[in-house]
């Protein structure tokens, strides 16, 4: 669990798992990558790595294929085959965070859970823990491997087995709200929720199999907005921002 703040500059957490969806790397509203997107984050996680915080990058691919949606406007295509497009889409935006993190400095591994020699690591946990350990920032791509989830569990799980203080969630939003606040200007921003709430009403940010795990192994997250300057770094400092999933109180 979170360590108590040394100094101004040291990190809340130790390790985080912080999950970028591929949206994060392209211009609003466009598909594809633009590296000045990628740069802009990655100066973001280099600016929370250097609070000593070690952090492991669960990246998405929804910028140029989701599996489902890809599936659904086609019957030529099997199923598990978009997913497994979809996981490759993952490796294709981590390797532009990675070079955009060592253009600014940052010791970096692209690991994938999908073995692909000569591009990348295979994801091995222990070595995961190890790179961490020696202040690399970790890319996580090809999400769990396995076709039919998202990312978002890909997050959860490794959250979970690289024993992570707290899941951070990036959203182009500033947490969770009771409705979409890009729909409707009048939807209730939560600071705080419990998993059972987030379940209950059905709050889709981030999917179900992903808060599922969390719930059960009482990882915490924090959904927060990627797009404000500086949101990384006061996420591992934690700073109050964003919304904040974790037990009720009485279930602590
Ligand atoms: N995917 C998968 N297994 C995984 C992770 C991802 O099959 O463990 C596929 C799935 O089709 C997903 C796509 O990869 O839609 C891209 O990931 P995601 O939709 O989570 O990206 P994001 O929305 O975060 O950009």
């Amino acid at each position: 669990m979170p360590s108590a703040n040394q100094n101004e500059s040291s990190p809340r957490f130790r390790r985080v798992i912080l999950k970028l969806s591929g949206e994060s790397f392209a211009i609003s509203g466009e598909r594809g990558i633009a590296m000045d997107e990628v740069v802009h984050i990655a100066r973001q996680i280099q600016q929370a790595e250097a609070t000593g915080c070690q952090i492991a990058v669960v990246i998405g691919g929804g910028n140029i294929l989701r599996g489902a949606n890809f599936k659904e406007r086609s019957s030529h295509i099997q199923a598990a085959t978009a997913h497994y497009m979809g996981m490759l889409a993952t490796v294709i935006n981590g390797l532009g965070l990675q070079d955009a993190l060592e253009s600014l400095g940052c010791d970096t591994r692209l690991m994938t859970a999908i073995r692909m020699d000569g591009v990348a690591e295979p994801y091995i946990r222990r070595r995961a823990r190890a790179h961490l350990n020696k202040k690399r920032v970790v890319i996580l791509a090809a999400g769990t491997g396995g076709p039919y989830v998202t990312t978002d569990t890909a997050a959860a799980l490794r959250a979970l087995e690289l024993e992570a203080d707290i899941l951070l969630k990036a959203t182009r939003v500033d947490g969770v709200y009771s409705e979409d606040p890009e729909k409707n200007p009048h939807a209730v921003f939560y600071d705080e929720l419990d998993y059972v709430t987030v379940q209950e009403q059905n709050l889709d940010f981030m999917d179900s199999t992903a808060i599922a795990h969390c719930k059960e192994h009482k990882m915490p997250i924090l959904v927060f907005n990627y797009k404000k300057d500086g949101n990384i770094l006061r996420a591992v400092r934690g700073e109050e921002l964003g919304t904040r999933i974790r037990l009720k109180q009485d279930e602590a």
